[in-house]
């Protein structure tokens, strides 16, 4: 059986001053989800912060992004050695944001899949299409692309222990959601191309009223959660739903 895992993505978000109350009330409800594993991605600088919060809980740590270089003159990046020195356990590779926003190829992105994995830490790859992507009967090839990718310098077995995203672009902050039987069959068309123990989590405006739904297709083991990870009712909700999720 998959562990389910639920991870907050909390971006660009979050204070020294504001994250213990969130972090307190996630740890606090978090405990209470049997067979969920939960895990926030917070900023860089606020890794050793959650780290130290986090201590002898059973939340897991994350972050957002990683370097596909071990060291050297790379100013303003951050080594996957260096998230592993804090007690990162996953950390997001290939967010659409990152895709998007910051020109990261599918190579680069299979670089940093591979940094994670031998710094000992567990990639979370986001895949995903674009609406114009969509529109086009693209959603498969595009995100066979970006694991083939993956695939092609690390291996299959390698998503013994990985993990994979399926974020629709066009479902990422908009509130826009992409129904449960949309997820479910572009889930089973990716693990076709991993594996069956590899957990594969949607993400894209899952909200507490949604969850459930998402949660209960075959092959969805979780989620990636934006917006909704920034505030602990909602992202405590979302937990539940992946709790409450029947075999
Ligand atoms: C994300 O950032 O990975 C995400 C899914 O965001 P949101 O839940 O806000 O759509």
């Amino acid at each position: 059986m998959r562990e389910r895992l639920v991870a907050g993505n909390w971006k660009m978000h979050g204070s020294l001053a504001g994250n213990p109350a969130l972090i307190e009330a996630i740890k606090a409800g978090a405990a209470r989800q049997a067979g969920v594993e939960c895990a926030i991605c917070v900023p860089f600088p606020y890794l050793a912060q959650a780290a130290g919060l986090l201590q002898g809980t059973e939340v897991a740590l994350g972050a957002q992004n990683a370097s596909e270089h071990a060291q050297g003159a790379f100013t303003g990046e951050v080594s996957a050695a260096m998230l592993a020195d804090f007690g990162c356990r996953y950390v997001l590779v290939g967010h659409s944001e990152r895709r998007q926003l910051y020109g990261e190829g599918d190579g680069q992105v299979a670089g940093k899949f591979a940094a994670v994995l031998a710094a000992g830490m567990t990639p979370v790859l986001c895949v995903g299409e674009t609406l114009e992507e969509r529109d086009a009967g693209r959603t498969e090839a595009t995100v066979a692309r970006q694991l083939d990718a993956v695939l092609a310098k690390s291996g299959r077995g390698a998503f013994a222990t990985a993990v994979v995203a399926y974020e629709p672009v066009w479902a990422i902050g908009t509130g826009r959601t992409a129904s449960p039987g949309e997820a479910q069959a572009v889930h089973a068309f990716l693990r076709q191309r991993v594996l069956a123990e590899t957990r594969i989590l949607y993400g894209g405006s899952v909200k507490p009223g949604n969850a459930e739904a998402l949660f209960a297709q075959r092959d969805v083991d979780g989620g990636l959660i934006g917006g909704a990870a920034l505030v602990a009712a909602d992202f405590l909700a979302i937990l539940a739903a992946a709790a409450r999720r029947k075999e």
